[in-house]
């Protein structure tokens, strides 16, 4: 099945995506605005379509990589800043730009950068790519192991195959700050797509996940960094009990704001000063 025939097929079932998950434990307000009363955006963090056009890059370089082909630099830089440039154009809301990323010129060079960076450390060592942009979705089970009405749903970036024959679920991600290795530990979209893996039948019930996150960080001279990590059943269950929490509160329509480091880029900030 292609990936928008298997998205159009989520359309039409009850889903979440993790992203909603994640969404609503970082801010129930938030949520509501977005998910639930769909206004539209009064403003957008330059990082947003930042992160998407190097996801777009990426997407391309380990697309052409499965068969078999490198592909050059130039491409993917240009693929990046065509991509960004038609975003920020295309918006009719203020951009919010950053200290590092001050307006989109520099954005632009900033992304270059990093995909030089990327191109030149990038190695997978005895790994072959077995799926980029993997759209997946399994029932969600409730952490008492009851299968709910909801189909979980998400695409995981990067699906590779070990020399041992484990699959390795990768997530790319940028950033200004490094990460620890304890976040990673605890990421919970990592866990969110062993969960989708092993629930979907696509790896055995009980088994370990071995995940990575490749982090291309925004920096004046960018670094790429790599993060191993490991899922198991235990960290799955767990993940069901948010998850059921989460929609739980969406049910009860508990909308709750949290102020923290989302808020500066969050895009219905004067909504939020008004409820
Ligand atoms: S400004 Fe902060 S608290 Fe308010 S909705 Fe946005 S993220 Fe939540």
């Amino acid at each position: 099945m292609t990936r928008n025939a298997a998205l159009a097929e989520l359309q039409n079932s009850l889903h979440v995506s993790h992203g909603q998950v994640f969404s609503y434990l970082a801010c129930g307000l938030k949520y509501r605005f977005q998910y639930v009363e769909r206004r539209p955006p009064e403003r957008l963090s330059i990082s947003l379509p930042f992160g998407k056009a190097i996801h777009a890059s990426l997407e391309r370089y380990y697309l052409s990589l499965q068969q078999g082909i490198t592909e050059p630099l130039d491409i993917l830089e240009d693929l990046f800043a065509e991509q960004l440039a038609g975003e920020i154009q295309a918006t009719d809301v203020p951009v919010i730009f950053k200290k590092e990323t001050q307006d989109l010129g520099s954005a632009i060079t900033m992304g270059r950068n990093m995909l030089k960076v990327f191109h030149e450390e990038v190695d997978l060592g005895d790994a072959e790519v077995v799926a980029v942009e993997l759209p997946l979705s399994a029932t969600l089970y409730s952490g008492e192991a009851r299968a709910t009405e909801y189909q979980l749903v998400g695409v995981i970036d990067l699906l590779l195959r070990d020399g041992q024959g484990n699959l390795i679920v990768t997530d790319h991600k940028t950033a200004a700050q490094q990460k620890s290795q304890s976040a990673v530990d605890d990421d919970l979209q990592l866990t969110a797509y062993s969960y989708l893996l092993t629930a979907g039948g696509h790896a055995p019930a009980l088994s370990n996940t071995r995940c990575r996150m490749d982090v291309l960080r925004k920096l004046k001279t960018p670094k790429f960094e790599r993060y191993d990590t490991i899922r198991t059943a235990r960290d799955r269950r767990r993940f069901a009990k948010i998850a059921e929490g989460a929609l739980a509160g969406i049910d009860a329509r508990i909308f709750v704001p949290t102020r923290g480091w989302l808020c500066s880029d969050c895009a219905h900030r004067r909504a939020c000063e008004a409820w």
